[in-house]
């Protein structure tokens, strides 16, 4: 079985490069849903979160506010690492549980994407790094269209990530999206093909 990390910056492509994966017949496990579900009022880490943010970070009903959390988090590295260190060995359980079924299942190709792989201080055992990458322009205007960012919102969050760069250092397989889905598509399937011969 091989294991491929998915990753990319925001707005680059990661999720529907991983769905045509997922078409292709690549086992999916999203790292970042993992990350919301843990938070959950019956998720894993709710209590301790709650308890290090305080109850300021709730919506009515009782449930995290996320994006509350992430204003904290956003602008205060310290409290980001703190956040980290509870949520991660929680996405780590649901990870390793995942991958093991998956490898009971006899599946050949399992994809864990995530948003922020390649900056988290635990490496995942990952035996590919395959990345997402777009131009700016392309990702300011997908990032107004699907979430209604203004440019500078839109900057800020491109900003605070890690650049291509050193993304494209890290990969052993770069996805260029900066053209149509139907491209993006024909160069994942090129990918696959080519993954193939590696399994
Ligand atoms: P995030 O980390 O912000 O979730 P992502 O890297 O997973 O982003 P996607 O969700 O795959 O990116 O894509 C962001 C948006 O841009 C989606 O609405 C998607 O449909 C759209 N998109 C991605 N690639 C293209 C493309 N080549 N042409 C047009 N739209 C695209």
């Amino acid at each position: 079985m091989k294991i491929i990390g998915l990753t990319g910056g925001i707005g680059s492509g990661k999720s529907t490069a991983a769905r045509f994966l997922k078409e292709l017949g690549a086992e999916v496990i999203d790292l970042d849903k993992a990350g919301h579900e843990v938070l959950k009022k019956d998720g894993g880490v709710y209590k301790k979160v709650v308890g290090e943010f305080g109850e300021g970070i709730l919506k009515v009903g009782g449930e995290i506010d996320r994006i509350r959390l992430g204003e904290i988090v956003f602008n205060d590295r310290e409290a980001l690492k703190r956040l980290n260190k509870m949520v991660h060995p929680a996405i780590d359980k649901i990870v390793e549980s995942k991958v093991s079924k998956c490898r009971r299942k006899k599946v050949k190709v399992v994809v864990l994407e995530a948003a922020a792989m390649l900056e988290a201080e635990k490496t995942w055992q990952v035996d590919e790094i395959w990345v997402t990458i777009s131009n700016e322009k392309a990702v300011l205007n997908r990032l107004k269209e699907r979430s209604g960012y203004s440019e500078t919102e839109a900057k800020k969050r491109i900003n605070a990530q890690i650049t291509n760069e050193e993304r494209m250092k890290l990969a052993d397989v770069v996805i260029r999206n900066d053209g149509t889905l139907d491209e993006l598509e024909i160069k994942v399937k090129a990918e696959w093909e080519k993954l193939q011969g590696r399994l």
